[in-house]
């Protein structure tokens, strides 16, 4: 029995959160250890580089936006001025974060451009199509599904659930074929940062200072959140 067949089976009857179901496939490739080590790498680039544009970037609300017209008093939509067409609601860099803002789309844009996928049409069931990916050469079948979960996700602004477990010494042998390393999951309402209770107990009583260390982050995220609540309150 793999990872996945685990996985899924874990899921069981339980209400299930946005996104969930899409992350699994991913979270799968992620941890299986059969997945090919440079596929794998790859992912986790797009992954990363997603997380690192997402720190440097905040958004433009439409409240704030809906205050930038005002003050220029305009009223009708046929004034608004041709940038803001569109897309009015475009993150933007935060203060100081332009070059890692820049930098990490650019990452991404380049990471996503190096894919071709063929879609493939396999059979139907009760008149649905079953369509699967493929990808051009070297990159695995299984990689394009998880590179399509991503893109849903990221279209969806939730590909940041998608998580390492926080405990350096995940899994410790949970599976027999576990991973090196600790292993991936898809956050929810009652994990944050572990993949596991199992995991989050371990991780502050291995270290008591590891305890202190997070409630620092902790303190240092919702400030950030506050902040960023103030900014999209103040008038441009
Ligand atoms: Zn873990």
């Amino acid at each position: 029995m793999n990872i996945s067949t685990i996985h899924s089976h874990a899921v069981g009857e339980r209400r299930t959160y946005p996104g969930e179901e899409t992350a699994q496939a991913l979270i799968d490739f992620l941890n299986d250890p059969q997945t090919p080590r440079q596929s794998k790498r790859r992912i986790e680039q797009l992954l990363s580089e997603s997380s690192r544009r997402q720190t440097a970037a905040e958004p433009v609300t439409r409240h704030m936006t809906e205050k930038m017209l005002r003050l220029l008093n305009i009223k009708e939509s046929a004034k608004i001025p041709q940038a803001l067409r569109g897309a009015p609601f475009l993150d933007r860099p935060r203060a100081g974060q332009d070059g890692a803002f820049k930098h990490a789309s650019w990452k991404i844009a380049s990471l996503l451009r190096a894919y071709r996928l063929t879609p493939i049409f396999f059979a139907t069931v009760d008149g649905r199509w079953i369509i699967d990916w493929y990808t051009a050469s070297k990159k695995t079948r299984s990689e394009a599904t998880a590179l399509l979960k991503a893109l849903d996700l990221a279209a969806r602004g939730l590909l940041s659930r998608v998580r390492k477990c926080k405990d350096p010494d995940c899994p410790r042998g949970l599976h027999p074929d576990s991973p090196s390393g600790p292993l991936w999951f898809y956050q929810g309402p009652s994990h944050n940062h572990f993949h596991s209770l199992k995991c989050q107990q371990h991780y502050f009583h291995s270290d008591p200072n590891q305890k202190k260390k997070h409630a620092a982050e902790m303190r240092l995220y919702r400030l950030n959140e506050k902040r960023r609540k103030e900014r999209e309150n103040q008038v441009w």
